[in-house]
């Protein structure tokens, strides 16, 4: 079904993972897609343009606010409009406890996985108030609502992103802007098999702690994104969806 007829829709994190995926699902909705990623991803776009769907990739540091005012404001003069957006873009701290965490690590974290979406979410938001409505969705984490070890500074960006999820779609709200994060559990994707070849007995332990006894799908996450960018989600707004497989209330 082409939820996404005719808008346009934006994407960060989109060279790989969850981003790419998502980015297709849009694509495939009837959107037009800005792959949007520190690694321009343009064989990705190129990809889905020559399979016949709208795509068109950006390179951008979500972290530097002055590079992400410009890209909303070429999307603006490019395509007239910004009507849905995956802030997606995100990184890992090195595994380790708390203490061992550098300033450097710390501080990093928190440009890209916080302030990265605090970035992108207001220049959105300053476009979708001058057309009058739009959608966001930012991704969390199932760690936004639980701890992780060894994953203290990402674990902080991810509750925050919450947060501010939560804040945003109070204020905007009546403005016809919707708001939500989605919460993934543990996904097959480059982050996590980064993860799991550090610590090869992690999947293991990962699964006997899912319920639903394996791992997720990027796609698992792309279609609860779609699904809460389109009217179908219209009354569905602060919202941290959990795709998790019952992790996080086992
Ligand atoms: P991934 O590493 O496969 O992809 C992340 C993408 O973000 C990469 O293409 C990377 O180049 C890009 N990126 C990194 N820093 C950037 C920056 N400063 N500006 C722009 N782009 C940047 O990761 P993924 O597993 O697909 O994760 C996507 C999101 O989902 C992240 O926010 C992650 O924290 C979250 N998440 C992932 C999992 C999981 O198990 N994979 C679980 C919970 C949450």
């Amino acid at each position: 079904m082409k939820t996404m007829n005719e808008k346009v829709t934006m994407v960060t994190g989109a060279a790989a993972g969850i981003g790419l995926v998502s980015a297709e699902a849009f694509a495939k909705a009837g959107a037009t897609v800005v792959l949007v990623d520190i690694n321009e991803p343009k064989e990705q776009a190129e990809k889905l343009v020559s399979e016949g769907y709208k795509a068109v990739a950006y390179r951008c540091d979500v972290s530097d606010t002055r590079a992400v005012k410009e890209m909303i404001d070429w999307i603006v003069a490019t395509y007239g409009r910004l009507d849905a957006a995956l802030n997606n873009a995100g990184i890992q701290t090195p595994q380790r406890p708390m203490a061992e965490i550098t300033d450097e690590e710390f501080d990093r974290t928190v440009a890209v996985d916080l302030k990265g979406v605090w970035n992108c979410m207001r220049y959105e938001i300053i476009q979708m108030l001058k057309q009058g409505g739009g959608a966001i969705v930012n991704t969390s984490s199932q760690g936004g609502v639980t701890g992780f070890p060894g994953q203290a500074a990402y674990i902080a960006c991810k509750h925050a992103v919450i947060g501010l999820t939560r804040t945003a779609a109070i204020d905007y709200s009546a403005k016809g802007i919707r708001i939500n994060a989605v919460c993934p559990g543990v996904i097959r994707t480059p982050m996590a098999e980064e993860l799991i070849r550090r610590n090869p007995d992690l999947e293991k332990e990962l699964v006997r702690d899912i319920p639903a006894g394996r791992l997720g799908k990027p796609e698992e996450i792309a279609n609860a994104v779609l699904w809460l960018c389109s009217p179908q989600a219209s009354f569905v707004d602060g919202h941290a969806l959990l795709v998790d497989g019952a992790f996080s209330i086992h």
